[in-house]
């Protein structure tokens, strides 16, 4: 049976904080949460202060402009958080992300980077005054050309296939010109195009800063071969986040990384733009998910693999978790649990292992963090289970 008596926050103890733009209800720490809430679901926390100094360290430091991958959290709290932060510029992949981001920032800047877009999506981003559009195929910048009538302040991006690198999830196997295509697509885009750049992915959670400066000198031979100049050069995104088990190095060796790759391949000069999305928004948001059942070292969740904790399951991440509980009982020494998530299907199992107090019981309620990119956004409604209550915590 789906619920039908969900009851919203109850007493939401909004904070007056001046800082907290998200439009969300406000609460100074996740027990001012859990002492309001009166729902049965699972509970998304965003945390502004973090998306928004994420935001600093990109804005501060990253060689170039800085547009935010809408797909890794489009929540209407995370894109106001980054635009009153300073982000203006925001790469979108769908009419839906066209129409959310510029419902809330009218004066964004967007870049449609999917390679592969509808005429319909063209001619609707094209009418709402979008002019950066990426390709990898003679068809798509056909179609491109064809729908939007051919006009003269188009700013052409070619997808570049990479080499295979080293991040954890490889994004070259379903876009990208190989560099036979990318030679002749050049040639045939540059008569086109106001601006013409190349962009690339790394693959996300790319965990190896050599991979940005091994792609833009594949980028310079590509540019050699073909004899044609450009004038911009996208990073696209796979900035990493440190969870558990993973080691990245800090954000700042990334951009002296990609500064200096820059200069040594010969950009200096030209207009270079990246793409963060993980990087923005992980660290900016957890689910508090209630123990259902505990069945020896497995837990029995209100959020799963269909909800926030998909790639707790599809890819084993053991995202760091802390217990919150009603009454503080004696601190316990900690051990290692399993998760179960709320849905009948039996890939609904996050293996962790998570370490908690050994003493984890029925109701207690576990934050698991780092779930702000590709957590909340890939989340369903699936047998019923879903949350629908995002508050904003101000810590
Ligand atoms: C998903 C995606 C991004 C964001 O990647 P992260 O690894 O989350 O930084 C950037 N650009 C494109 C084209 C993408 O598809």
């Amino acid at each position: 049976m789906f619920k039908t008596d969900y009851a919203p926050l109850a007493r939401p103890a909004i904070l007056p904080d001046a800082n907290n733009r998200s439009g969300l209800p406000a609460f100074a720490s996740v027990g001012d949460v859990l002492h309001a809430y009166e729902g049965d679901d699972a509970i998304f926390v965003l945390y502004p202060k973090k998306i928004a100094a994420a935001a600093r360290t990109f804005l501060n430091g990253f060689p170039g402009k800085v547009l935010y991958a809408v797909k890794a959290n489009p929540h209407p709290a995370v894109l106001k958080t980054l635009w009153t932060s300073g982000v203006r510029n925001f790469d979108v992949a769908s009419t839906r992300e066209v129409e959310l981001v510029q419902s809330i920032a009218p004066s964004a800047k967007l870049f449609f980077m999917h390679p592969v877009k509808s005429r319909a999506a063209i001619r609707h981003a094209y009418a709402a005054g979008v002019r950066n559009f990426s390709f990898d195929s003679a068809d798509e910048l056909q179609k491109m050309l064809e729908e939007t009538g051919y006009p003269d302040d188009l700013s052409l991006h070619l997808r570049l296939a990479l080499p295979k690198g080293n991040a954890a999830m490889p994004l070259s196997g379903k876009f990208g010109a190989d560099r036979a295509t990318a030679v002749d697509l050049l040639k045939a885009a540059r008569p086109h195009a106001s601006q013409l750049g190349v962009t690339f992915h790394v693959g996300s959670q790319c965990l190896e800063i050599e991979d940005y400066d091994r792609a833009l000198s594949y980028v310079r031979s590509v540019l050699d071969n073909a004899g044609i100049e450009i004038d911009s050069v996208d990073c696209g995104g796979g900035f990493p986040v440190a969870y558990p088990g993973m080691k990245p190095s800090p954000m700042a060796d990334y951009f002296s990384a990609i500064r200096n790759a820059l200069t040594v391949h010969g950009f200096a000069g030209l207009e270079v733009l990246g793409e963060p999305g993980r990087a923005l928004c992980a660290q900016g948001g957890s689910t508090l998910t209630r123990v259902e059942l505990r069945k020896g070292r497995d837990l029995y969740l209100n959020d799963g693999s269909y909800g926030s904790l998909f790639d707790a399951a599809q890819c084993a991440w053991k995202f760091p978790v802390k217990l919150h509980r009603a009454s503080p009982r004696l601190a316990q020494a900690n051990e290692d649990f399993r998760f179960f998530g709320p849905t009948c299907d039996s890939l609904d199992v996050m293996e962790g292992p998570f370490d908690l107090p050994a003493d984890v019981q029925e109701g207690d309620w576990i934050e698991v963090c780092h779930l702000g990119a590709y957590g909340q956004a890939l989340s369903s409604r699936f047998n019923g289970f879903y949350s629908e209550t995002t508050v904003a915590v101000m810590a």
